[in-house]
């Protein structure tokens, strides 16, 4: 595999790997209650009180969109999260005419060896501060963009990628969330933004952020040696990938690969391995954090009778087809050209986001489709398979791991 993977795209945040227990500095209560304290000071004094302890970044997002900067590195340009520091958060909003209150940030971990604690602030309301951030070389970009521009071996961005998207997760499920579905009255943040309770205090119901379940499989037939890739209609040309779908209430995960698969495409699923999962926060903003749950699925049937209202297209392709794809897939240079529109786009040259290309990779004219990057766990779903030793679709166990499973 040329693909060495420590984590999907989305998982292995390195600011919540553990929560801090809440005498800690670093845990969601104390930095709230430190929050306050230093929101008053800087109202205040104007300007940072000098024993701060530990240091507070913000990560602003504007409709679902993280601020991010770019560094030219030697080879090729690189994104960063655009971090802003309390006292400057406070400037901004208060330029453009807002106080900060500290309801409106959500805690988003702690790096206790950084000595920092790390917030999220929603500042689409806020129209003014996007030129001020604009002159600093900040930019908004599309979490997707964001996504298909990180260089995958790269630890550092892969870590920020998590960040902005359990970030946006947070910031999009407030948005939703902003009433009591119990009783309709007043939704409000507590712990620090990471739930929200009930303002009726008859009510007083507590509401979590919201996670929908998807399976996502790769059907393999193992007398032919083939796998079942399909297209949907939103999809940019050429681009195959594995068959998902929501989980229904009442409903093992297993059935669900087996439902979706015979409703889609009429084909009969028998055994179901778990391969492994992802969050995926760029789906709609009404839907603020997938988690793709990843199977084989191996069919009983092999006739195909394509759903046309949920699929364009499905068809059986031979794994030294989908080889051919993955190998001549110019994924690298997909990512460069997203890494350099994004450089663009924050020296002010380049302003509009085409979301779909985004997705495009090239591939000459050697393999007619292509397989979703390596952000996707679709590809590597296809990939494991493609190289897994045995044909008929048993994983051979050698001292060697011959397939990305063993590292996710
Ligand atoms: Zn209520």
């Amino acid at each position: 595999m040329s693909i060495n993977l420590q984590s999907h795209a989305f998982a292995g945040n390195p600011i919540r790997s553990n929560t801090p227990k809440s005498a800690d500095p670093f845990s969601p209560t104390s930095a709230f209650e430190s929050l306050k304290i230093r929101l008053l000071d800087n109202t205040h004094h104007h300007q940072q009180p000098s024993s701060s302890f530990p240091e507070f970044k913000v990560l602003p997002f504007r409709k679902g969109k993280p601020l991010a900067c770019s560094t030219p590195a030697e080879t090729a340009p690189s994104w960063h999260l655009g971090w802003i520091n309390l006292p400057d958060c406070q400037g901004f909003l208060e330029n453009s005419g807002t106080q900060l209150r500290e309801e409106a940030l959500v805690y988003l971990g702690s790096r206790s060896e950084d000595d920092v604690v790390y917030w999220a602030i929603d500042v689409s309301a806020e129209n003014s501060l996007v030129p001020e951030l604009g002159s600093k070389q900040f930019c908004f970009v599309e979490l997707r963009t964001l996504m298909v521009a990180t260089d995958w071996s790269d630890e550092r961005a892969m870590g920020e990628l998590a960040i902005a998207g359990h970030a946006r997760s947070l910031l999009e499920w407030h948005n939703l969330s902003r009433f009591c579905g119990h009783c309709g009255e007043k939704a409000v943040p507590t712990e620090a933004g990471r739930r929200k309770q009930c303002s009726n205090v008859v009510c007083n119901k507590r509401i979590y952020p919201r996670v929908d379940p998807v399976v996502i499989m790769l059907v393999i037939d193992r007398e032919n040696d083939c796998a079942l890739l399909s297209r949907q209609s939103r999809f940019v040309p050429r681009m195959w990938s594995c068959l998902a779908g929501f989980i229904e209430p009442g409903e093992s995960l297993e059935e669900a690969v087996r439902r979706e698969t015979w409703e889609e495409t009429g084909i009969e699923v028998g055994e179901v391995i778990y391969h492994s999962s992802q969050p995926w926060p760029v789906g709609p903003s009404s839907i603020p954090c997938q988690l793709m749950v990843g199977f084989f699925a191996y069919a009983k049937s092999f006739e195909i009778t394509v759903d046309k209202a949920e699929l364009e297209d499905a068809q059986w392709h031979s794994r030294e087809d989908v080889k051919k794809a993955l190998t001549f897939a110019e994924y690298k240079k997909a990512q460069r050209t997203a890494a350099a529109r994004i450089e663009q786009m924050c020296k002010g040259v380049e302003k509009g986001q085409n979301l779909a290309a985004d997705f495009n990779v090239e591939s000459g004219e050697l393999t007619p489709m292509f397989i979703p990057g390596p952000f996707a766990i679709a590809h590597h779903l296809i990939s494991s398979w493609v190289y897994q030793d045995a044909p008929n679709g048993v994983e051979v166990r050698s001292g060697q791991s011959s397939s990305s499973m063993s590292n996710l």
